[in-house]
């Protein structure tokens, strides 16, 4: 049996990492090409263009989906003479920038603007069709060669989307641990290793102990080894933990409730969360462990029920084809230690929604 982990080339994070990016970059190249978020185009990267002006630096506009139409659109414009490929900005952006480098054969650098996702540091990418829906995995041969993430520019993206960003990292520990059990294999076809499961519980440990403090940190500011911890656990431990350890339920859940255009307004992490809480009613999940996890949800304000992520009263038509869209062949759901039906997972989404809101009208006592 053979196991295989997966890690980013290198890893740099801390308030103010941003102000000597031109000296990260340089290791990769004097040629690269920028592929930057609208928003972080007008409002962030001016801030650090003096500095990068020693390079020879093409920029390109993300269009705003990682689609197969803007790679290409990218690809058709890149100077050929690019020696890396930087993404700045969130997870679509990341995420194009990557399929854009791995085409062009050229390094691959990840600026996260945001601390929302595992996107970062992963060998892979999720492709989107135009109307938003999740298309398909694309996988690549190597992880990102460099991650930079500043956490100063990670506060300035607000509390929303660090607390999705944990609602990713929650998944981890259940889906690499669900991958253990049952001997199913991490996301390159082989068995997880000892250091991705010791990653992923680090993963789970951390936000439990630190997320509160950590948005504490945030409406301070200020960064602080909370945050910096909260930050590392979105992205770097839940990256190495979701790709080494494997995924199982809490994403397939999540991929089938992209098909319900009601919770297109939530967060990839947002979803996620709803994911994991169905996850502990798919399994034998001690009440322990299921107080554990809404307790940390409600805490630091992830949702707990199907209405927080736009699902108001969904018809059983509805949760239906979320749960068929979830059981696919295809899917990771397969890698849960148990059998998985479509009722199943229906039952383990009104489950879960119920105890979210029931525990919503009875707050417990303090
Ligand atoms: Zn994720």
């Amino acid at each position: 049996m053979t196991a295989t982990t997966l890690f980013p080339g290198r890893y740099v994070q801390g308030p103010d990492a941003l102000a000597h990016l031109s000296d990260e970059v340089a290791r990769y190249g004097e040629r690269g090409l920028f592929l930057v978020d609208p928003y972080v185009q007008d409002h962030i990267f001016p801030r650090y263009r003096a500095d990068l002006q020693t390079l020879d630096l093409q920029e390109i506009r993300f269009g705003g989906e990682c689609t197969q139409e803007e790679i290409d659109r990218i690809e058709e414009a890149a100077e050929p003479t690019v020696e890396f490929v930087a993404g700045v900005g969130g997870g679509k952006t990341m995420d194009t920038s990557k399929a854009v480098a791995d085409d062009l054969g050229v390094s691959t650098i990840i600026v996260p603007t945001l601390a929302s996702t595992d996107a970062p540091c992963s060998a892979l990418s999720v492709l989107y069709t135009a109307d938003g829906s999740f298309d398909r995995y694309r996988f690549y041969p190597r992880n990102p060669d460099m991650v930079v993430v500043d956490t100063s520019v990670v506060i300035e993206a607000g509390e929303r989307l660090l607390v999705a960003g944990m609602g990713d990292a929650l998944s981890t520990w259940f889906e690499a641990e669900a991958c253990r059990q049952s001997g199913a294999p991490n996301m390159t076809g082989q068995q997880g290793s000892m250091t991705a499961y010791s990653l992923a519980r680090l993963c789970y440990d951390t936000l439990l102990e630190y997320g509160e403090m950590a948005l504490n940190a945030l409406h301070a500011g200020a960064s602080s080894p909370p945050l910096e911890k909260i930050v590392e656990a979105n992205t770097l431990l839940s990256g190495i933990g979701f790709e080494s350890g494997g995924l199982a339920s809490c994403h397939a859940i999540h991929n089938g409730l992209t098909m319900l255009e009601a919770t297109h307004d939530a967060y990839h992490g947002e979803k996620v969360a709803v994911g994991v809480q169905a996850s502990l009613f798919l399994r034998d999940t001690p009440p322990r462990r299921i107080d554990e996890v809404y307790d940390f949800c409600e805490t630091v304000g992830l949702p707990t029920a199907l209405e927080d992520i736009g699902l108001h009263d969904p018809s059983e038509e509805d949760l239906r084809l979320v749960a068929r869209r979830a059981t696919e062949a295809s899917e990771t759901i397969h890698n849960e230690p148990v059998p998985i039906t479509v009722d199943r997972v229906v039952a383990a989404l009104r489950t879960a929604d119920r105890t979210g809101r029931n525990r919503k009208r009875e707050p417990v006592a303090a």
